[in-house]
């Protein structure tokens, strides 16, 4: 669905003053949409275009969640075709929310420290808003999940820049407590 690929693009504006068109172009990379759909336990392209060995390959290996972003995807599974990869829950795609949107910033910072990308200048509150959520998550697990401290004070500033321009959720701790639901206890707050 052409509408995720657009949104997302439009929040690594919104959140990050980047430009994704650009770091795909620069790169000579496509990115590649897969739907997780639990019922079926497969990713689904729901981008064009998807070569077809590229959908076998990822799906290898089904683990169930709710989003996830792979850059150079293509080198995981030895493929000619240049890509980055994001996973999106099911339940999440065809429907606009900021409860989404929330989902994609999240994602969109993990793109950001992985493809190596200059991080943004942080200001002190987007530092406290993410040292914050950083004490909330499960540091048992960080290798995995790449929830470090430096990735919560990141996605802070796109959760503040989000909230700054689309006033959804009440405070920016609402926001990119949105965008942690997942990963935090949410008690703790
Ligand atoms: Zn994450």
């Amino acid at each position: 669905m052409a509408e995720m690929l657009h949104r997302f693009k439009q929040l690594a504006e919104v959140g990050y003053c980047l430009d994704f068109e650009e770091y795909l172009s620069t790169s000579r990379k496509e990115l590649i949409i897969f739907s997780i759909d639990d019922v079926k336990s497969r990713y689904v392209p729901i981008t064009q275009n998807c070569p077809k060995e590229i959908i076998e390959s990822v799906n290898k290996n089904f683990i169930s969640s709710k989003a996830g972003y792979a850059v150079d995807a293509h080198s995981i599974f030895q493929s000619p075709f240049i890509c980055d990869i994001l996973l999106v829950s099911s339940d999440f795609v065809g429907n606009e929310s900021s409860e989404i949107d929330t989902i994609l910033i999240h994602e969109l910072a993990h793109w950001i420290i992985n493809a190596r990308l200059s991080a943004p200048k942080l200001s002190g509150d987007e530092i406290t808003l993410g040292d914050n959520i950083f004490k909330r998550t499960d540091h048992q697990n960080i290798a995995m999940t790449q929830h470090t401290n430096t990735f919560c004070q990141l996605l802070a500033h796109g959760c503040i820049n989000y909230n700054k321009k689309y006033s959804a959720f009440p405070t920016p701790q609402e926001c990119i407590e949105s965008a942690m639901r997942f990963d935090i206890d949410l008690n703790l707050g």
